[in-house]
C-alpha cells in the first residue's frame, strides 16, 4: 500500500492538479402535484402504505420518482456528497481499490463496481488514479460496471466519464441499458439491479447509496412491534400523516431482532439483500466492498429524513421533491452479510481517509497550486470531509472481504492459504488499526 501511495503522491504535473465541479439545476420554485396525487390514490385504493413502499415510489417510481427526474448533487441541488465536495476523496478510494485488488493476488481481470453512481465524480477520480497506477495494475482487464435506477443521472455519469463515447440501449429489458467507453479507454455498463453485474473478481462500492433505500419503521408498543405507516390525514385530504398500525403486518413480524431494546426501529431489507449478493459474490469470486454512508451500528431510532436545498425538509410534504434518506444501521448489513466474508468497521470517515493518507495527498496538491483561491479550496474541502465537526463523524466506512484476507500469503505462485495455527488478520488499507470481526 505504502509503495502505491507513494506512486501516486510523488507524481507531479496536470495529474496533480485541482478539479472544479459543475453544478447544474435550480430547485427554486420546485413541485410536483402529481406525486402526491399518485400516492393518495394510492391509498385510497387500497389503505395506508409501509414507510418503505412510500419511500419507494417518491424516490424511484420509474415516471416522476425524485432520483428518476432530478439531478439533486452539487451546491445548486438539494445535498452535496464528499465525491463532489473534493477530488482527494476519490482518489484515496482509487488507492484502496488497486490496494485490495494487489492483496487478492492481482488478479487478471477486476470489476469495478459502483452503486448509485450520482452524477460520476467518484468513478471519474478512481479511473485517473488508475491511469496514473497503470504500471501498478500490471495490464489487469478493468471494466467499470455501474448500478444506476436513474435515467436522468445514467446521462449524467455518461457525459462525466465517456464524453461522446456512449451508446443507449433501447430495450428496457435488457439488463444492460447503457454502454460507453470511458476517456482512459475502458468499457463500461450501467445495469437497474445488482443481479445484473457479471460475475468475477469485483470491487464494489457505495457511496450514499444505503442511504437511499426503503425502510420500513415500527414503534413498539404495549401490544408488541407495530409498523409505522402512511395515510391521508382526515382533516386535510392533500395532506399525508404518519400512523402506526392496529395489527402486526408481515414486516413487523419478521424484520425485528428479538432482543432489540429500543422503542423505535427502523430495517432496510433490500439493503439486506444487495449486502447479501455482494457478499456471495465475494465468497464465489472474490472481491471486497467498501460502503460509506452516515449510520449507526444498530443503536438509533428515528433518522428518516427529507433534504431540499441543503435544508431539512418534512418527509410527507411535497413529496417528490425533496431527497428521502435514512441513517444506515451498519449492525444489520453486517448481521445480512453472515459469516462467509469479514466484515469491518464502521469507521469514521476521518479515521479513514486519515489512514489512506489524505494530509499527504493535500500537501502535494497545494505544492503545485499557486492560486490563492484554489488553495483556500482545498483546504477548505478537507476541512469538511475530516472535521469531526463536519462530515468526518457522522459519515462512516464499512467494508466486506473475502475470509482469505484472514490468512497471511504463502510463498509467492500458491495464491493465499490459511495458516494451521488460527487465521491471522492482515492489514487493511483505510482500517489497518482496527481488529478483525
Ligand atoms: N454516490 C453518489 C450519489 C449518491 S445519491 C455520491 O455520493 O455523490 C444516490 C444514488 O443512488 C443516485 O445515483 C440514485 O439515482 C441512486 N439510486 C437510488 N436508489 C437506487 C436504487 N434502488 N437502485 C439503483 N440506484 C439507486
Amino acid at each position: 500500500l505504502n509503495m502505491i501511495i507513494q506512486e501516486m503522491f510523488r507524481s507531479t504535473g496536470s495529474k496533480d492538479v485541482w478539479f472544479f465541479r459543475h453544478c447544474s439545476m435550480s430547485v427554486e420554485g420546485r413541485s410536483d402535484p402529481s406525486m402526491l396525487r399518485h400516492l393518495t390514490s394510492k391509498i385510497t385504493a387500497t389503505g395506508p402504505i409501509t414507510v418503505a413502499e412510500y419511500m419507494r415510489e417518491v424516490l424511484t417510481n420509474p415516471v416522476s420518482g425524485y432520483y428518476v427526474k432530478n439531478d439533486m448533487l452539487g451546491a445548486d441541488g438539494d445535498f452535496i456528497t464528499s465525491p463532489e465536495i473534493s477530488q482527494i476523496f476519490g482518489e484515496l478510494i482509487g488507492v484502496w481499490c488497486v490496494s485490495e485488488w494487489m492483496a487478492a493476488g492481482k488478479p487478471k481481470a477486476l470489476q469495478l463496481v459502483e452503486l448509485g453512481p450520482g452524477r460520476g465524480s467518484l468513478t471519474s477520480d478512481i479511473l485517473r488514479v488508475f491511469r496514473q497506477l497503470q504500471s501498478a495494475l500490471n495490464g489487469a482487464a478493468v471494466s467499470i460496471h455501474l448500478v444506476e435506477v436513474s435515467p436522468k443521472l445514467s446521462q449524467v455519469q455518461a457525459e462525466c466519464l465517456t464524453g461522446e463515447r456512449t451508446q443507449v440501449c433501447v430495450s428496457d429489458k435488457e439488463a444492460v441499458y447503457h454502454t460507453g467507453t470511458s476517456h482512459t479507454g475502458l468499457p463500461i455498463a450501467w445495469y437497474r439491479r445488482v443481479e445484473d453485474i457479471p460475475k468475477g473478481f469485483s470491487i464494489f462500492l457505495a457511496h450514499e447509496f444505503f442511504d437511499a433505500l426503503p425502510i420500513h419503521k415500527f414503534q413498539r408498543t404495549d401490544k408488541g412491534w407495530r409498523e409505522v405507516m402512511v395515510d391521508i390525514d382526515p382533516e386535510e385530504p392533500e395532506k399525508l400523516r404518519f400512523v402506526v398500525f392496529p395489527a402486526p403486518t408481515l414486516a413487523s413480524t419478521t424484520l425485528i431482532q428479538a432482543d432489540d431494546k429500543r422503542e423505535h426501529v427502523e430495517v432496510c431489507p433490500e439493503g439486506g439483500v444487495i449486502v447479501q449478493n455482494l457478499a456471495n459474490r465475494i465468497v464465489e469470486d472474490g472481491g471486497a466492498a467498501l460502503i460509506a454512508d452516515y449510520g449507526h451500528d444498530g443503536t438509533k431510532m428515528d433518522t428518516f429524513r427529507g433534504f431540499r436545498g441543503h435544508k431539512l425538509h418534512d418527509v410527507l410534504l411535497a413529496p417528490g421533491t425533496a431527497d428521502l434518506t435514512a441513517d444506515v444501521d451498519f449492525s444489520y448489513l453486517r448481521r445480512m452479510a453472515g459469516g462467509d466474508v469479514v466484515c469491518l468497521g464502521p469507521i469514521t470517515q476521518r479515521t479513514f481517509l486519515k489512514n489512506m493518507g489524505i494530509d499527504t495527498r493535500l500537501q502535494v496538491l497545494l505544492r503545485n497550486c499557486h492560486d490563492a483561491s484554489t488553495r483556500a479550496q482545498l483546504i477548505q474541502s478537507y476541512d469538511m470531509l475530516t472535521n469531526l465537526e463536519k462530515m468526518g463523524q457522522r459519515f462512516q466506512f464499512f467494508s466486506l472481504l473475502s475470509r482469505s484476507r484472514l490468512a497471511e500469503p504463502q510463498e509467492e505462485g500458491e495464491g493465499l492459504k490459511r495458516r494451521k495455527k488460527g487465521r491471522v488478520p492482515l492489514p487493511v488499507a483505510g482500517f489497518s488499526e482496527l481488529g478483525l470481526q
